[in-house]
């Protein structure tokens, strides 16, 4: 050997690289994705004492879901949990502080999805059971439908052992001063009122995949108006081949677009990757002049958020101790 020494560093370096490459895919055990909506939201406008609370009761659902997945808890489990923290603030467009209806009162609408065997359960117009995440849940492990609504949902929940609660449950001074607002046309777009639901995607350490979407969908909607956000497909999805996903935003749009399906459809059909195939999606939902944002996440604990609005709010939290959370965007 003329460069014996050469050898030797060309060794080392290619060992070096094995173990960089390692180091990189160190085997994402769970992983738990979160949103809050995405909407107009204004850097100058939002005060740092919002920011600070927005971002508190985020991570407090964060910690929620992964205290879950890191004891040995399913995705389902997570998802559920988490999005009960959202629901129960007042803070965000699900459960406590939905938006007001066009004849002033909440109607809910909720999601679950399992990426095991593609199970699932919505519920869509729920005016008084408190945590609809729950009852859709309970309507995926407990009925022979998916979606139900309204008054028949509600006699279902009570006979799985649901509490009623009255609607002023849900009601806030907040948001009821967005819908006279709005119904006064005193502000001309309102998108950062109108928006605002919660989702959540969790994989947990037995490879499963979960997503679960809820919402009071969009301030002053009227005649049983239903977003994406109940719809398997449009507003939630969730597979183990492909990916997890919840949405928010202009729902008529998202179901229009068959949204989140599609995202898992460009990655099954096409072998996209789940950055590549979300990027597309919400280029498909600009060009259509709709606006709002996605979460996902597939088996391997990549995680996207992407959103066409000025925020979202988002986080996630990993095994490997990798986590974020961002309200603006550039974040
Ligand atoms: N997508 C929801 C709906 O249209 C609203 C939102 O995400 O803000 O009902």
């Amino acid at each position: 050997m003329r460069y014996p020494h050469l050898k030797k560093s060309l060794l080392a370096f290619f060992l070096m690289g094995l173990s960089l490459t390692a180091l990189s895919r160190e085997k994402i055990r769970h992983a738990l994705v979160i949103h809050g909506g995405a909407g107009v939201m204004s850097e100058t406008t939002m005060t740092p004492d919002m920011r600070n609370e927005y971002k508190r009761v985020l991570r407090i659902a964060l910690h929620t879901g992964d205290s879950v997945l890191a004891s040995g808890g399913t995705c389902l489990d997570a998802v559920e949990k988490t999005i009960m923290v959202l629901e129960d603030s007042p803070l965000f467009n699900a459960g406590k502080g939905a938006v007001f209806n066009h004849d002033g009162i909440c109607e809910l609408d909720a999601s679950l999805m399992y990426g095991k065997d593609r199970s699932a359960g919505a519920v869509a117009g729920i005016k008084d059971i408190k945590n609809p995440i729950s009852l859709a849940r309970t309507v995926m492990e407990k009925s022979e439908h998916v979606l139900l609504t309204g008054a028949g949902a509600s006699a279902f929940a009570v006979e799985h052992g649901f509490k009623k609660v009255p609607n002023s449950y849900f009601q806030t001074e907040n948001r009821y001063k967005q819908l006279q607002e709005l119904q006064n046309k005193e502000r001309e777009a309102g998108i950062n009122d109108k928006h605002g639901t919660v989702g959540c995607v969790a994989l947990d350490q037995y490879g499963n995949l979960a997503a679960g979407t809820s919402t009071g969908g969009m301030t002053n909607k009227k005649y049983g108006r239903i977003g994406d956000s109940p719809i398997i497909g449009a507003g939630t999805w969730a597979d183990n081949q492909t990916c997890g996903i919840s949405c928010t935003g202009h729902g008529e749009y998202y179901i229009r677009l068959g949204f989140a399906r599609d995202i898992a459809a460009m990655m099954e059909y096409r072998g996209w990757n789940l950055e590549t195939a979300c990027d597309e999606e919400i280029g498909k939902l600009t060009k259509m002049g709709g606006t709002g944002g996605v979460i996902a996440l597939d088996k391997e604990g990549n995680i996207s958020m992407k959103f066409n609005t000025s925020g979202m709010f988002r986080g996630y939290i990993r095994s490997d101790g990798t986590q974020y959370v961002g309200i603006f965007s550039g974040e």
